[in-house]
């Protein structure tokens, strides 16, 4: 029987990880569970730092960027003895579960929880980068994809104006999915990600022919997670080529803003998901959707098991680029 359940956000904040909470407590609220809602991830577990949010406190941030509990990155929570003071608070609440929003590290924290203290947990997809096994989509992934497939469109405008070529690096983590989808939305001459490596000369091969064929312009999408990054990239072409060549980090743009409606309605099925799982006694799990269904995978998994790319897109990316 669940009672009561800890929620949290952690790691990196993630569009739509609102609209989670949200369903959480509202899903909570209507099976007669409270929810703990606890501030700053696993920093403020260990600290004691929560409120207990009720269906009116989650009102009007469905549609809002970042996370109404505050994120972080906990060094203590590292620790056991940090990990037991947060499991130390967890019983004095005395909450039957706890939901955590997150990445893969949020997880393996999750894990240890489980492990070290037998603290139910279920874990919700919370990142843009889109790395985690068991889910077809992370919370956060589509707003990320569109923002950064703004720049890039806006990128264009100037590259083409000014007969450039831009190097654009976008975020990921190690996986090359937000690279991939914007270089095909794009139309990008050239896409590089950490799961298919290229050698520089042959990206400088692609360029050289493009400038043949006469484009004047060109548009290279990096993935963060490929070595060395736009930097290496752009300096490498421009000394192959003697063209002037511009490098562009979106960085920290692509976490923030308003969610997608997919986004919102990936968290909200999600939160939804998280407290049924709980009520049906699961533990140890992250629920995800994949090909339209809710799925419990095992929460090492998630992070074991690595999510492919799909290759047909990227040699899709390849053929269009011509
Ligand atoms: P994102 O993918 O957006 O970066 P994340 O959840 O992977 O999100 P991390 O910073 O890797 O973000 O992890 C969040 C927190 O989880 C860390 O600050 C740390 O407190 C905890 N954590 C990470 N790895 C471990 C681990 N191996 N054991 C225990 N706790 C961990």
């Amino acid at each position: 029987m669940i009672n009561r359940i800890a929620l949290l956000t952690s790691g990196g904040d993630a569009p739509g990880m609102n609209a989670a909470v949200r369903a959480v407590v509202r899903t909570a609220s209507s099976c007669n569970i409270e929810v703990i809602g606890v501030r700053r991830g696993f920093a403020g577990l260990i600290e004691g730092d929560s409120r207990t949010l009720g269906p009116r406190d989650v009102a009007n941030i469905i549609q809002r960027g970042g996370t109404i509990l505050l994120s972080a990155r906990s060094k203590d929570f590292l620790s056991r003895e940090g990990r037991a003071r947060a499991a130390e608070n967890l019983h004095l609440w005395d909450v039957d579960g706890l939901v955590i929003i997150g990445g893969d590290g949020s997880f393996h924290g999750g894990q240890r929880l489980l492990d070290e203290f037998s603290i139910p947990v279920i874990g919700i997809p919370g990142t843009i980068d889109n790395d985690l096994f068991g889910s077809d989509f992370t919370i956060g992934y589509d707003t990320a994809v569109e923002t950064a497939l703004s720049a890039i469109d806006k990128l264009r405008d100037t590259a083409a104006s000014h007969e450039r070529i831009f190097v654009v690096e976008v975020m990921g983590r190690n996986a090359g999915f937000i690279a991939l989808d914007v270089a095909v939305a794009g139309g990008a001459e050239e896409v590089l990600i950490p799961e298919a490596p290229v050698p520089i000369d042959s990206v400088i091969e692609t360029v050289q022919e493009s400038l043949r064929k006469g484009k004047t312009s060109s548009i290279i999408v990096v993935a963060e997670g490929v070595d060395g990054g736009a930097l290496q990239v752009r300096q490498a072409i421009e000394q192959a080529t003697g063209h002037e060549v511009r490098a562009t980090i979106l960085g920290h743009i692509q976490r923030g803003g308003t969610p997608t409606a997919a986004d919102r309605i990936l968290a909200s099925r999600l939160g939804e998901a998280a407290v049924k799982a709980l009520v049906e006694g699961r533990s140890g799990v992250m629920v995800g959707i994949v090909n339209g269904n809710v799925h419990h995978t095992a929460l090492p998994l998630t992070w074991e098991r690595r999510k492919e790319v799909n290759p047909h897109l990227y040699a899709c990316a390849k053929t269009l680029s011509i």
